[in-house]
């Protein structure tokens, strides 16, 4: 039978944990009461997470693997995952058993309320403070702020997505985070229930803070990209249209004196600052078209290659 729900799960170095996270989805996925199907996508791991895969999905016939050539990201990974998932619902945990597998009926049973997308929110959530905690804080207050999306938890990565708002959406980078924002673009509506948080049982977080700056980055790139993306022209073009009428109304001024009044421009600065004006305009209108270009061709070309899938073994 077709799987009604996919549950996506990206996983690198994680041969401790899938064990149990295994057992944990097999005792769970019954309490769903629809078909669905598990799809963990190996994200180039170094230690024996492959193996386990291969051969778990023998045992489990709910179970999906994507091994994917090498280590592309967390982001990347849920691309892969997503892509080949055939679930009208979309659920996305993390490999660590940091989400609770037990949650995921409770966030399927709100999403049928009439949601597009409900977010886990780690009330209590069990990660250092300052190096985990604090920042997110920060991120999630700032991204509310900028985006006017309004949720506690965005780097929850426990969440339930309709497929139609998430299909076809760009995931790279640690734009995975963002998710949220990127669906409330297209009008989603967006609800979040608190969910269970565990430390980390085995193995290590594979971030630390300089992801903060990654993180911020692409928050910044976000910012523009909300703003402008669709038409970079609005940015380029007013600069570049005000500078153009202001070097104009300068030349037309010193036409003036010339021309009416007789007076020697020549040697005036005022002369070359319109000219500068002038030209530095017309320039900028030419970058923002060329802007406008640029994004479409990147989006269609990028789109495609964010992953590179070794097998799957279903
Ligand atoms: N992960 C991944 N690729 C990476 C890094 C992480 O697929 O390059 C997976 C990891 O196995 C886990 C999830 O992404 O399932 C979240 O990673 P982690 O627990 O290290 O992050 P944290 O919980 O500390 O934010
Ligand atoms: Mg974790």
């Amino acid at each position: 039978m077709e799987p009604y729900v996919s549950i996506v799960i990206p996983a690198y170095n994680e041969e401790e944990n899938l064990p149990l996270l295994l057992e944990k989805l097999g005792q769970v996925l019954p309490k769903i009461g629809k078909p669905a199907e598990v799809i963990i996508v190996d994200d180039g791991s170094r230690d024996a997470t492959p193996d386990i895969l291969r051969e778990a999905s023998r045992r489990y016939p709910w179970l999906k693997a994507i091994i994917l050539r090498r280590n592309f990201g967390q982001s990347a990974a849920l691309t892969a995952g997503i892509d080949h998932a055939k679930g009208q619902v979309l659920v996305m945990m993390d490999a660590d058993l940091q989400n609770d597998p037990e949650d995921i009926p409770r966030l399927l049973a709100k999403l049928e309320e009439g949601y597009d997308v409900v977010s886990g929110w780690r009330k209590d959530r069990k990660d250092p403070f300052l190096s985990r905690k604090l920042p997110s804080r920060i991120a999630n207050w700032l991204i509310g702020k900028i985006t006017g999306v309004k949720i506690h938890d965005y780097g929850c990565t426990l969440k339930a997505y309709r497929r139609e708002v998430i299909q076809g959406i760009p995931i790279y980078g640690e734009l995975h985070r963002f998710i949220p924002v990127l669906v409330d673009f297209r009008g989603a509506r967006i609800t979040e229930i608190p969910v269970k948080h565990h430390p980390r049982r085995f193995g290590k977080s594979k971030y630390g803070l300089s992801r903060t700056y990654r993180v911020l980055l692409d928050l910044l790139l976000m910012f523009f990209f909300q703003r402008f993306a669709t038409r970079p022209l609005h940015l380029f073009g007013f600069t570049g249209g005000f500078m153009f009428a202001a070097g104009f109304l300068i030349e037309l001024y010193l036409s003036a004196l010339k021309i009416l009044y007789g007076q020697e421009i020549g040697h005036r600065p005022l002369l070359i600052l319109g000219v500068l004006l002038i030209i530095t305009g017309i320039n900028l209108i030419g970058t923002g078209l060329l802007a406008e270009l640029i994004i479409r061709t990147y989006y269609e070309s990028s789109g495609r290659k964010i992953y590179l899938i070794r097998e799957i073994v279903a």
